[in-house]
C-alpha cells in the first residue's frame, strides 16, 4: 500500500511587547524567576485583566502579512483545565472568533511554489514554567512567563512532506522577523512549532488519525521528527495496527518520537467566552493605517531585486534573509555601485569576516557607505581588488574609512607605468630561465613573472598594467 502523509503546523509565537498580554508586567526573558508577576498574571481571584493594544496591532501586522482577513469583531475565551502552570485554572485565548483567519502563506520547495493556507491566528496568554532541575526533590515554577503574549499561528493541513514544513517555519519566521512582531529567539522559546501528522492511503479522501509532535528544539528538528513520524505510523499500518491520537515528544539524541499523552478534545477545555474582556472591534480606518505600516514582504522584496539587479535567485535569496541584509544590500546600491560587486562582497568577504566575529550585520563596524566608497576605490583604480580584501579587514576592525586606510597604509595602486616598466626589467633580468622558457612557447610563465612584480611591489601594482609590460618586454 502506497501512502501519502498530511501535517498540519500550529506554531506559537511571543509577540515583542514590553509588557504582558492582560497586565502591565514586564516581558524581559532575563529577570530573575517570579519578579515581573503582579495580581492579574498570578491569577489572584479577583484582578482583572486588560489587553494590550500593542499585542492586536502586531498580532494584526501578522495575520495581514500571511494574507488572512481580520475579524471585525473578537472576542477571548477562557480554556479551562487544571496544571500547576496555569494558577487562574483556565487559559485566556480565543476559541470560535480569532482575531485573524483564512489567509496563506506561499513556500517553495525545490522551485516548486505552493500556497499554504492559514486557518487562524489567534491571541493567547503564555502559561508559568515548570522547572524539576532546581534540586532537592522539588519542583520550581515561573510565573514570570505566565501572561505572555502569544500569537499562535495554525495552518490547514495542506503540507505534505517534511520539506515543506521546513520551508513553510522558515518562511513564516522570516516573515515575522522582518515585521519585528518578535523576537523569533528559539532558545528562548520565542517561536515553538508543533507539528501535527497523519497518513492515508494514497487517493483516499479522509484524514488518517493524527499524532502531534511537540517541544522539538529547532526547524531542522521539526523535520526530522516529521520524517520518523510518517515512517513509524506507515509501518504502525502495515503492520495492522491502528495509530492512537496522541501527543509525542521528540528525542534528538536517539532521533525519535515517543508517547507523551493521550490528547484532550476541545470539549475536555469547556471553553467559554472570557466575561471580565471587552470584545476587539477592529475598524477599516485601524485596519487600514496597519496596513499601511507594514514593510516590504520577503517575497516581494526577493522579486523586486530579482528584476532590478538581474541576480540569481539563490543571491537575491541570500541577501534578503533577514531585513537588515536586504537594507545593508540596497543603501550600497544606492550609493551607486554595481549589483553583482556589491552582491559578492557583502555575501564573500565581508560575510566571511562576520562570521568569524559572530556577528550580525547590524552591528559591523563597516557601514554599508563605507563597503560602497571600497568598491568605488576598486572601480576607479585607486586600489586592485586584492588590495580590497586587505582594506575591507582593516575597516572592519576599525570603522575607518576605506579612503582613510587606503592613505594610512600607502595602499594606492601603482599604475605609473614608468615605475612598472621598471620592476618588469628587473624581474626578466633575475630570471632566465623563465624567460628562456616563455620564448620556447611556454605562456603560461606570465603567471610566475606576474607574481613576482606583485610581490616586488606588495601587490600595489595594477594587474593590468603589469601583464601589459610583461608582454610587450617578452615579446621584444
Ligand atoms: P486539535 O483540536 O487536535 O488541536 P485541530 O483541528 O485544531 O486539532 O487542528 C490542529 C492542526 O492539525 C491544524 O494545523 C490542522 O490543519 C491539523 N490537522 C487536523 N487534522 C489533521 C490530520 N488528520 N492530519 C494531520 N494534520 C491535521
Ligand atoms: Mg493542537
Ligand atoms: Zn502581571
Amino acid at each position: 500500500m502506497e501512502y501519502e502523509a498530511v501535517i498540519g503546523m500550529e506554531v506559537h509565537v511571543q509577540m515583542n511587547t514590553r509588557s504582558k498580554v492582560f497586565c502591565g508586567c514586564s516581558t524581559n526573558f532575563h529577570a530573575p524567576p517570579n519578579t515581573n508577576v503582579c495580581p492579574v498574571c498570578l491569577g489572584m481571584p479577583g484582578a482583572m485583566p486588560v489587553l494590550n493594544r500593542e499585542m492586536v496591532t502586531k498580532s494584526t501586522m501578522a495575520g495581514l502579512a500571511l494574507n488572512c482577513t481580520i475579524s471585525r469583531w473578537s472576542k477571548q475565551d477562557r480554556k479551562n483545565y487544571f496544571y500547576p502552570d496555569q494558577a487562574k485554572n483556565y487559559q485566556i485565548s480565543q476559541y470560535d472568533l480569532p482575531l485573524c483567519h483564512d489567509g496563506n502563506l506561499e513556500i517553495e520547495v525545490n522551485g516548486v511554489k505552493k500556497d499554504i493556507g492559514i486557518t487562524r491566528a489567534h491571541m493567547e496568554e503564555d502559561t508559568a514554567r515548570n522547572t524539576h532541575t532546581i534540586g532537592g526533590g522539588q519542583s520550581g515554577v515561573d510565573f514570570n512567563r505566565a501572561g505572555m503574549p502569544l500569537l499562535e499561528i495554525v495552518t490547514e493541513p495542506d503540507i505534505t512532506s517534511s520539506d515543506e514544513a521546513f520551508a513553510y517555519l522558515t518562511s513564516l519566521k522570516q516573515i515575522l522577523a522582518y515585521l519585528n512582531v518578535s523576537d523569533c529567539n528559539m532558545e528562548e522559546g520565542s517561536l515553538r512549532a508543533e507539528a501535527n501528522i497523519s497518513v492515508r492511503p494514497k487517493g483516499q479522501k479522509e484524514f488518517g488519525t493524527k499524532t502531534e509532535v511537540k517541544n522539538v528544539a529547532s526547524f531542522s528538528g521539526t523535520a526530522k521528527a516529521i520524517e520518523y513520524e510518517i515512517k513509524r505510523q506507515i509501518k504502525v499500518l502495515n503492520d495492522g495496527g491502528e495509530i492512537i491520537q496522541e501527543t509525542r515528544g521528540w528525542d534528538a539524541d536517539k532521533n525519535r518520537t515517543f508517547s507523551q499523552r493521550q490528547k484532550e478534545s476541545a470539549h475536555d477545555y469547556r471553553y467559554f467566552p472570557e466575561p471580565d474582556l471587552v470584545p476587539v472591534v477592529m475598524d477599516d480606518a485601524w485596519e487600514q493605517s496597519l496596513k499601511d505600516s507594514l514593510p516590504e514582504l520577503p517575497a516581494a522584496r526577493r522579486a523586486r531585486l530579482e528584476d532590478s539587479t538581474g541576480l540569481s535567485p539563490y543571491d537575491v535569496q541570500v541577501l534578503t534573509a533577514t531585513k537588515a541584509m536586504a537594507d545593508y544590500f540596497e543603501t550600497v546600491m544606492d550609493q551607486g555601485a554595481d549589483a553583482k560587486q556589491a552582491a559578492n562582497w557583502i555575501m564573500g568577504d565581508l560575510q566571511k569576516l562576520l562570521s568569524a566575529a559572530d556577528q550580525d550585520i547590524m552591528d559591523a563596524k563597516v557601514s554599508a557607505v563605507d563597503l560602497a566608497d571600497l568598491l568605488a576605490l576598486i572601480e576607479d583604480g585607486t586600489i586592485s581588488g586584492k588590495i580590497a580584501k586587505e582594506v575591507l579587514e582593516a575597516m572592519f576592525e576599525t570603522g575607518d574609512a576605506p579612503k582613510k586606510i587606503v592613505e594610512d597604509k600607502g595602499l594606492v595602486q601603482i599604475t605609473d607605468t614608468g615605475a612598472i616598466d621598471a620592476v618588469v626589467e628587473e624581474i626578466l633580468a633575475n630570471n632566465p630561465t623563465q624567460v628562456e622558457q616563455y620564448k620556447g612557447g611556454n605562456e603560461k610563465v606570465i603567471g610566475f613573472f606576474v607574481g613576482q612584480v606583485m610581490k616586488a611591489t606588495q601587490g600595489k601594482a595594477n594587474p593590468k598594467i603589469v601583464n601589459e609590460a610583461l608582454r610587450a618586454a617578452l615579446n621584444a
